[in-house]
């Protein structure tokens, strides 16, 4: 478009050019070969001007984006928005995936501080291991927002933008038991739960938001955990990693359910929901009389939206990559441009050092019931995409 645009301002500076030269005679031709160069100038610089948000570097300055990996929707979608939206805002951005690799996210965050980015917004692998490099990056004077997940151990986060994650795991297990009274009547009901990579400490918060619910209706019998497996040591899936969930499930089932139901399964993640309705519906779920239990999840990546739609996956939380995205783009415009980022919680996120000042945004529950109105209605996806 700018390199149209650009070619474009140098045909009509030409032209008139050429006119100039048959038609006025009172015009020397030094005058008009001047008036075309300097067209070609302003025409130039106008394209530099237009190309500032890709190939030109912006003036409000660099910044270095780590996220973890690829292999979930959520993290490209954060990715492409925070890079739209610092563009647009006059930023040149640095955008790397580490494939969950811990060394390779340090090494990248070495590099971008290397290369002088002036603020760096991490999502990190493990939450435990940025201490170093992050006195690098105070050292060089380089502010650090921590993205989705808590920076643990260091002094050296100054903000955290993310979703209320203890809410993410009231709404899981809200959705769990509405579900569970909806297909399976009154109880007791028979429920395993998962949780998230023991490494992230959204993992915890998801965790205990869910039994703020279950804890109290495990209690009074409502709800029985066959396998007496609960605790995030126990329970917890290192690197989210839909494999390892389908295989712990799978074990359970043998272990526990040759002889009884499973009614309901604790999922913090849609890449474990798969993995976890995959096991289920190898012995017979969902087919037949046998009932597919109420599997929860996060994120509303495509495969569980269209999960969801097919009567399998019961519900997931939405959390809009692209407002994390422009709470994250204000922050930093606010930190550089030396006023104080907007934050509405104080009190939350102690990382181990310090309280790290945040700003929360809301989860949204999602099951068939509304995911046309949140999902399709907000734009986040088209219906083409999930149907
Ligand atoms: C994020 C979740 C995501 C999970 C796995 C968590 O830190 O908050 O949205 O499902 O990581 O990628």
């Amino acid at each position: 478009m700018s390199i149209l645009y650009f070619w474009g301002m140098c045909a009509m500076g030409l032209m008139e050019a050429r006119q100039n030269r048959s038609g006025r005679i009172l015009k020397t031709a030094l005058e008009d070969n001047m008036k075309f160069i300097s067209k070609m100038l302003v025409a130039g610089a106008a394209a530099a001007v237009l190309m500032s948000g890709t190939a030109f570097a912006a003036d409000k300055g660099v910044v270095g984006i780590a996220m973890p990996t690829k292999s979930s929707a959520r993290w490209i979608s954060d990715g492409n928005s925070m890079v739209k939206q610092f563009e647009e805002a006059g930023y040149e951005t640095d955008l790397q995936y580490a494939e969950d690799d811990i060394p390779n996210q340090l090494a990248q965050i070495e590099n971008m501080i290397t290369k002088g980015a002036n603020v760096l917004v991490i999502a990190a692998i493990d939450g435990t291991t940025l201490s170093n490099v992050l006195e690098n990056a105070a050292a060089s004077d380089i502010k650090v927002i921590a993205y989705d997940r808590l920076i643990r151990d260091s002094g050296n986060v100054d903000y955290y933008a993310t979703f209320d994650n203890f809410k993410v795991g009231v709404q899981q297990a809200s959705s769990l038991v509405s579900g569970l009274k909806e297909r399976f009547g009154d109880g007791p009901y028979n429920v395993e739960l998962f949780g998230g990579s023991p490494d992230d400490n959204n993992a915890y918060f998801f965790y205990d938001g869910a039994m703020s619910v279950l804890q109290p209706l495990i209690d009074d019998g409502t709800i029985v955990i066959q396998s007496g497996q609960m605790g995030m040591d126990t329970v917890g899936t290192l690197r989210w990693d839909g494999a390892v969930a389908q295989a712990r499930m799978d074990n359970l089932l043998s272990a526990h359910y040759t002889d009884k139901e499973v009614h309901g399964v604790l999922s913090p993640y849609d890449g474990l929901s798969i993995g976890i309705l995959s096991s289920l519906k190898g012995v017979g779920y969902g087919s037949g009389d046998t009932k597919m239990p109420i599997v929860t999840g996060q994120d509303a990546e495509v495969p569980s939206v269209k999960s969801i739609l097919a009567g399998e996956q019961y519900s997931t939380v939405f959390k809009d990559t692209r407002e994390l995205a422009r709470v994250t783009v204000g922050m930093v415009d606010a930190l550089l441009g030396g006023s104080e980022p907007e934050i509405n919680d104080t009190k939350t996120y102690n990382n181990g050092v310090k309280v790290v000042p945040s700003y929360l945004l809301e989860p949204v529950s999602v099951d068939a019931s509304n995911w046309e109105e949140i999902l399709i209605g907000s734009g986040y996806y088209t219906a083409d995409q999930v149907k």
